[in-house]
């Protein structure tokens, strides 16, 4: 007992429900199998039970959805396709189908949702003319926030990923930039023989535990490097995972870059273009520490909320932004402000901020 006790202070006022909207929220096209879905899972080191949860959840937008939402304090979430996606289809012309119909299908839960859901646009890059052609619909037609890709693209016979630094992806690059709407680039698990390289015997570090990330920077950094942000210096890519690890490493990176002997060169430091073009998201990625390096690296108007649902837990994601160590102005633009402004939404008309 404290002998010479103060007077008990007062309670202040509760804050303001802080607004939020999230970014990189997952759906299941409940038209297609699960077939593929199964392969994916099986390669990302996760067990049944956790695949069985996660595809309920990924089939539902009346229910389990909303429920997590509101528990988590989400007013919109930005949903799209999840990976494999149309990226893992090699048949061009079953690519362009599933692209338009899975856009269609979206716009339709869009529209049911009354404000509640928004939407990334998938698209056929097996075919760059298709894909521009659909990113167009989807956009202007459909009202599309943008567009998500899931990594690399898997292309007829052909046994090489394609990323999406290659030539022939340059006029979906401007494409893009005359939108105006950014490309979130997802990750999905690395090709078989990388796969087989490097993990063998270690399923468990192939997937979201590890091997998306370096999968996700390495494609981030053949863009950087491949010098398409030099070509098409208006177009915004978003990042996952508070980066796929590019904040914590991007200054290691550019020194080294600096000993190689390739004539190949953009014209500015990889610091540069993660001020000027690149976003990261803090999905599935709830850490403090990982937040603040984004923070100091990128500055606050390039992190932006996500939960990576229903791969990990909305609630623990709203239960940490809420509470992370950073200042109010950070956190509301991080929680919705940013989105507000990157994706053309509307801000709330009651707002906390
Ligand atoms: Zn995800």
């Amino acid at each position: 007992m404290n002998p010479h006790p103060l007077p008990t202070p007062g309670t202040p006022p509760e804050p303001a429900p802080l607004r939020k909207i999230a970014i990189e929220e997952h759906f299941w096209d409940p038209a297609k199998t699960s077939n593929d879905f199964a392969a994916m899972a099986q390669v990302s080191g996760v067990s049944e039970e956790f695949l069985e949860a996660a595809l309920t959840r990924m089939r539902d937008f009346t229910t389990i959805r909303l429920d997590e939402m509101d528990a988590s304090g989400i007013d919109v979430s930005v949903l799209s396709l999840t990976a494999s996606g149309i990226e893992g289809m090699r048949d061009r012309d079953r690519a362009i189908t599933a692209a338009r119909h899975v856009n269609n299908f979206l716009a339709e839960r869009i529209r049911e949702s009354g404000g509640r859901y928004e939407g990334f646009a998938s698209v056929p890059l097996q075919d760059t003319d298709a894909a521009i052609a659909e990113l167009d619909r989807a956009v202007r037609d459909l009202g599309m926030r943008g567009v998500l890709v899931n990594g690399y693209v898997d292309i007829g016979d052909d046994e090489h990923a394609h990323y999406l630094d290659e030539p022939r992806f340059d006029a979906f690059w401007e494409a893009l930039e005359e939108l105006g709407v950014p490309l979130y680039l997802h990750p999905r698990p690395s090709s078989e023989v990388v796969r087989d390289a490097l993990y063998r015997g270690r399923p468990e570090l192939s997937g979201a535990t590890w091997g998306f990330a370096p999968e996700t920077a390495t494609h981030a950094l053949r863009l950087v490097f491949g010098g398409v942000f030099d070509r098409h210096p208006r177009a915004q890519l978003i990042l996952g995972h508070m980066g796929e690890t590019l904040p914590f490493f991007q200054w290691r990176i550019q020194r080294a870059f600096e000993y190689n002997p390739y004539d190949s060169r953009p014209s500015k430091r990889l610091q540069d273009y993660l001020a000027d073009n690149i976003h990261v998201t803090t999905s599935g990625h709830f850490s403090s520490q990982a937040l603040i390096t984004a923070l100091l690296t990128m500055g606050a108007d390039r992190v932006l909320f996500a939960t990576d649902y229903p791969y990990d837990v909305s609630t623990d994601a709203a239960r940490w932004i809420e509470g992370a160590p950073i200042s109010e102005t950070d956190r509301r633009k991080i929680a919705h402000s940013n989105a507000e402004k990157l994706l053309g939404l509307s801000p709330a008309t009651v707002s906390a901020s």
